[in-house]
Parts: C-alpha cells; sequence; structure tokens
C-alpha cells in the first residue's frame, strides 16, 4: 500500500552529506526542512540544492520547506555558560547586563517585548517551559522573578510567557533577509513563525512577491492568542496556503493539556478550508539517541494520521539525531499502519455545503464516486496548478490520487498533499484524444491497477489550461478506453 501520509524531514547535520540525504529520500522523505533558526544562509542554499539534485537523480518530488525563525524571544548569555535554579531563588532579566555577563542571580535580555508585556503574577517561562518563573516586579528595565521550577539554564534559551502575550512582530529584520534567500533557490514553502494574525500573512506574501517567489505559506500555529479565537485561527488559515501545529511553542504557551484538543481543531479547520496541515515537534523525540520509538511515539505520530493531518515532520530527529534513516522508515511504518483504520477512509466531509466552483464540484464528485463505486483502485487528476488533487485530498479516501502534471513548481509543492503522488506529464507530448489511454497505461506500468480495475479521471477541455477541470470519467482497465 502507498503511505498517503507525508514526511517533513529537518536538515541538518546528520543528514548533510549526500549519502544519507539520499538514504533518508529512499526511506520516503517527501519533503524537507531548512530550518533558519540555525546555521548561514549558504548552508541553506547548498542543503536545498543538494535536495534538488539528489531527488531529481532519484526520479523524486521533494519539496523544499523554508522556516524563517520569527522573533523567539530568547535571554542573553552567561559569563560561565549556564547555571543551575533551584525553587526559591531569585532571578532578574535585566536590560542592562552585557550580552555576555549573565550569572546567578540575572542574565541580559534583548528584547522590549519583555519589557512591555510583563507584569507583576505573570508566569514566564523558559528554556521550552522546563523553567518556571513568578514575575514579581518590573520597573521598565528589570524583571524581579521567584524561580517556581528551576533547572539548568544555559545560554540563548527562549523565553514565553504562560497565556501568550509577548507581542513581538512576526517577521523580523532577519526573516526579511531569509525571504529573499528563500526565494533565490526557488523554495516550495515558506513557513511564518509566531504569526499574530492575517495581516503578518499577508506581509509574508508580499515580501515573497517582490522577491519573485511563488512559494505556498505555512503559518506556524503557536501562539495562544491565536487558537484562542477560532476566527482569527480561520482567517489566518485562509490567508496561508497551509498551517504547522507548531507543538513545540504552542504547548509551552497554552499548556500541554489542552494540546491534544488543540491540534485535532487546527487539523479540522484546516481540512474544512481546504489547506494543507503539517503536525510537529517531538514525534520520535527518543529517537535522537535510540533506535526505536517509544510506545507514546507511535501512538503520537498514528493519532496524527488518523487525525487527517497530510504530513508529520521531524526536527532534531533528522537533523542532529543519531538515527535519521531509522526514524524515517519508523515513520512511514506508523503511518501506513494507522492508514489502514477505517476512520481514516471514509468521509464526512463538507457533506452539507454547496459549492462555488465548477473544478471543486468535479473534484468532489470524483471522490465521492470513488469512495462509494465497487471496483475503483486509483484517483487521476491532469492538473496544471495542482487545485483539483488539493481539494481531492482533503476528503477521506483509501485510494491514490495520481496528479499529472507538467508543471515543475506544482510536481513539487504537491508532496505535501496527503495521498497525492505526483507523475510528470507534458501535455505537449500526448494528443488531446490519447491522454485517458496514456493515463491508464501509466498506472499499469507502475502496477498500481490491472484489467479489470475502474480508474476516476479528471480534466479540464485543454489538458494544459489552469483552472478549467469540468470532466470526470469512470475508465475500465484494459476496456476500450477514449
Ligand atoms: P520550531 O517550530 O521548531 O521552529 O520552534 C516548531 C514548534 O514550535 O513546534
Ligand atoms: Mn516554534
Amino acid at each position: 500500500m502507498l503511505r498517503r501520509t507525508k514526511i517533513v524531514a529537518t536538515l541538518g547535520p546528520a543528514t548533510d552529506s549526500v549519502e544519507s540525504l539520499e538514504a533518508i529520500i529512499k526511506a520516503g522523505v517527501d519533503v524537507v526542512r531548512l530550518n533558519f533558526s540555525h546555521g548561514e544562509s549558504e548552508d541553506h542554499i547548498q542543503r536545498a540544492n543538494r535536495v534538488r539534485e539528489v531527488a531529481g537523480r532519484l526520479g523524486r518530488f521533494v519539496a523544499v520547506l523554508a522556516d524563517l525563525q520569527g522573533p523567539k524571544i530568547r535571554i542573553a548569555r552567561f559569563s560561565c555558560d549556564k547555571i543551575t535554579l533551584n525553587a526559591g531563588d531569585c532571578f532578574a532579566l535585566d536590560t542592562r547586563l552585557g550580552t555576555n555577563d549573565g550569572d546567578q542571580s540575572a542574565v541580559g535580555i534583548d528584547h522590549e517585548a519583555v519589557i512591555n508585556d510583563t507584569r507583576k503574577g505573570d508566569v514566564l517561562l523558559l528554556d521550552d517551559g522546563r523553567i518556571e518563573l513568578l514575575v514579581k516586579s518590573n520597573d521598565g528595565v528589570r524583571i524581579e522573578c521567584d524561580v517556581l521550577i528551576g533547572g539548568v539554564l544555559s545560554n540563548n534559551k527562549g523565553i514565553n510567557k504562560k497565556g501568550g502575550g509577548l507581542s513581538a512582530k512576526a517577521l523580523t529584520d532577519k526573516d526579511k533577509a531569509d525571504i529573499k534567500v528563500a526565494a533565490q533557490f526557488d523554495a516550495d514553502y515558506v513557513a511564518v513563525s509566531f504569526p499574530r494574525d492575517a495581516s503578518d500573512m499577508n506581509e509574508a506574501r508580499a515580501l515573497l512577491a517582490d522577491a519573485g517567489s511563488e512559494a505556498g505559506l505555512i503559518a506556524k500555529i503557536e501562539r495562544a492568542e491565536l487558537v484562542a479565537d477560532n476566527e482569527m485561527l480561520d482567517e489566518v488559515i485562509r490567508v496561508s496556503n497551509g498551517v504547522m501545529v507548531a507543538r513545540g511553542d504552542l504547548a509551552v504557551e497554552i499548556g500541554d493539556a489542552e494540546l491534544v484538543a488543540i491540534q485535532k481543531h487546527i487539523i479540522q479547520r484546516a481540512r474544512a478550508l481546504n489547506r494543507v496541515v503539517i503536525t510537529a515537534t517531538q514525534m520520535m523525540e527518543s529517537m535522537i539517541t535510540s533506535p526505536m520509538p517509544t510506545r507514546a511515539e507511535v501512538s503520537d505520530v498514528a493519532n496524527a494520521v488518523i487525525d487527517g493531518t497530510d504530513a508529520v515532520m521531524l526536527s532534531a530527529e533528522t537533523a542532529v539525531g543519531e538515527y535519521p534513516v531509522e526514524v524515517i522508515e519508523a515513520m512511514n511504518r506508523i503511518c501506513t499502519g494507522a492508514e489502514r483504520s477505517p476512520t481514516t477512509q471514509v468521509s464526512q466531509h463538507r457533506i452539507h455545503e454547496s459549492f462555488e466552483k465548477i473544478d471543486e464540484s468535479i473534484a468532489l464528485s470524483a471522490m465521492y464516486a470513488a469512495n462509494h463505486l465497487k471496483g475503483v483502485k486509483a484517483i487521476v487528476s491532469m492538473t496544471e496548478t495542482g487545485a483539483t488533487p488539493l481539494l481531492m485530498s482533503r476528503i477521506r479516501s483509501k485510494l491514490p490520487i495520481f496528479s499529472f502534471s507538467g508543471q515543475l513548481h506544482t510536481q513539487r509543492r504537491m508532496a505535501l498533499y496527503r495521498g497525492v503522488q505526483t507523475i510528470p506529464f507534458n501535455a505537449a507530448d500526448v494528443e488531446n484524444e490519447a491522454v485517458n489511454r496514456f493515463a491508464i497505461d501509466t498506472l499499469l506500468e507502475k502496477k498500481v491497477v490491472e484489467n479489470g480495475d475502474l480508474v476516476i479521471l479528471t480534466k479540464g477541455d485543454y489538458v494544459n489550461a489552469q483552472g478549467g477541470t469540468n470532466t470526470m470519467k469512470v475508465l475500465r482497465v484494459g476496456g476500450e478506453i477514449r
């Protein structure tokens, strides 16, 4: 069975050699993530080029996702690199302290948002929530705190506020420069960190357009404010091409107990609004140092699949982990296993809605027919922009969707869509009347269908025109095909 759920792997030192990159792509990576929080522009450009080279050689379509750092607020550094805080200690964040001058009593901060948005009684979370500080006072330059939960605190660790509300603007000067870098290597997707609302996404879209890029935009959902307001969340999803359930920062702000229900909500909204969704962070955390996932990790990945995510993401597991290939193999196995569950194959999608567009109606009718007509083994979409397979793949099904497209950007971008397999196709090479025959022959060659099977095919009157899908046909393999 073909895996439907896609795998996003973050690149880093563990996957920088051509051999290991080749190994993880062979093992099943669909999208690579370049994490702009680490490394220089040159590293990312080289990684993107290497991915394109290896994927091309293997005949695979792998999308490149540039993940912008965003306004992650961090403490400065310690003169001795790290300290240990104990519950009950006093500790301060001080804007006057030099960058490297932190000690047992205080550390520097360089972000105004911490000073502006912090009040007595707030709880500040350091290092992904490992350390908790209760704010006692804030005089505009120095925040005095009591340590609630202690631990080791080292240089440049992140700061969040419980409940959210550190209001730094999403796109920093570094992000703006990195958008140009992403455009330069023709990123397929760009992810915006910590967007506050739709306007942050629109700004990123405009900057990308200025840089000459048409990359898909992914909003990382990682602020408490965004998930507290259903309308604002929908708005952010609508102006984006997809979202990421960025569980690392999100859980720090909203608390881990809320996270699971919120993940399900975000995935459901993204699918209902015809956008893609990636579930991220700590999915296989133990595999950074172990060749086997824990049962809890297996369950987490499988549940994201059952929730309907398009993709599951790996961070440190493939960037710096000891088992980058094993972790992809494990994810591949778990996703495929979870996809056998009937709940992932039965759809209630938009059953009470009316549709605006012809291609949308054809896409959804095709899926209804495919899921209900006995004998259908595959769906084919002849597509320029990938819009029809995107709409189709919002619907639960166990049938593979084969997207025939001649556009390189479409071919790569579809690597993220659940259940969609790209097949390169040059409309100029095939007569209009021979297109259906060509599609069936290709599926026969790939051994995904055999004589007697049914295939549902959608296309427009002109195969290389945009947005023109207006036809659906049921074809019998081995029969007369027109
Ligand atoms: P990050 O985003 O890894 O860039 O922080 C993902 C997350 O917060 O979960
Ligand atoms: Mn994050």
